[in-house]
């Protein structure tokens, strides 16, 4: 669950409240709760806020393939501080909508494009593995990739060339598409660049180097090919599920 708070921000007098209406793509599918409609009332401000989501496991549970201070660190630190970044982003604009003043528009939407991807992609990427994990998927997840990839090899080779060939800092990711209706490998650069709008994030791999250096060192090929033993493929078969059921473009 991407957790979002309910508003918690007490009335203060001369404020407007304001709200943020999610799209129901990665919201409903990821599993970010939408936020409820407030009352428009001159006397009272609203302020949703995200929050981190605890990490499924303890911080050690996925050595030897990461280590637990790789791990305290992305997850308490890293993923805080998007989740703090989405959120002041998110009081900048509500500020501008009280003042009128969007001077500074631009900038702020793009810290809220690079913050809320952030505590989206890390929000899955903890999910997609576990202690448990490894193997190969079953049932229509299998089939949706032998299909589309040509084989479990096939798909194996595609998200590993994309993970490990990401230009800096960014993501491999398998999405679904809801216009083919089908899996597909992508990139993300940074958190939000040249990645897929619209698709549904359902395995990613954090190749940012806060990820992997004080383990792996540049060695990120090593950190790639060793995630697949920690992929939990029951999570990503889930996300799939639900993904390929929400007809989220029917419309279009
Ligand atoms: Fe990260």
């Amino acid at each position: 669950m991407i957790n979002r708070n309910e508003p918690t921000t007490p009335p203060t007098a001369s404020t407007r409240r304001s709200f943020l209406q999610m799209t129901g793509l990665t919201a409903g599918i990821v599993g970010i709760s939408t936020p409820t409609a407030i009352a428009n009332d001159e006397t009272t401000t609203t302020t949703m806020t995200y929050e981190l989501p605890p990490l499924p496991y303890e911080y050690d549970a996925l050595e030897p393939t990461i280590d637990a201070k790789i791990m305290r660190l992305h997850h308490d630190k890293h993923h805080q501080g998007y989740v703090d970044g989405a959120n002041a982003a998110l009081e900048s604009l509500a500020e501008m909508r009280q003042s009128g003043n969007f001077d500074d528009v631009k900038a702020v939407k793009r810290d809220l494009s690079f913050n809320l991807s952030g505590h989206v992609n890390h929000s899955v990427f903890w999910k997609s593995m576990s202690p448990d994990g490894g193997g190969k998927p079953n049932g229509e997840l299998a089939d949706a990739i032998d299909e589309h990839f040509g084989s479990f090899e096939g798909f194996k080779e595609d998200f590993s060339a994309a993970a490990k060939n990401v230009e800096g800092s960014g993501w491999g990711m398998l999405v679904f598409d809801h216009i083919s209706n089908e899996p597909m490998v992508i990139q993300a650069e940074n958190h939000n660049d040249i990645a897929v709008q619209g698709s549904t994030p359902l395995l990613v791999l954090d190749v940012w180097e806060h990820a992997y250096y004080l383990q792996y060192e540049n060695k990120r090929g090593d950190y790639v090919d060793n995630f697949w033993s920690v992929v939990d493929w029951d999570s990503v078969a889930k996300r799939y599920e639900t993904a390929r059921n929400a007809n989220v473009f029917d419309d279009c």
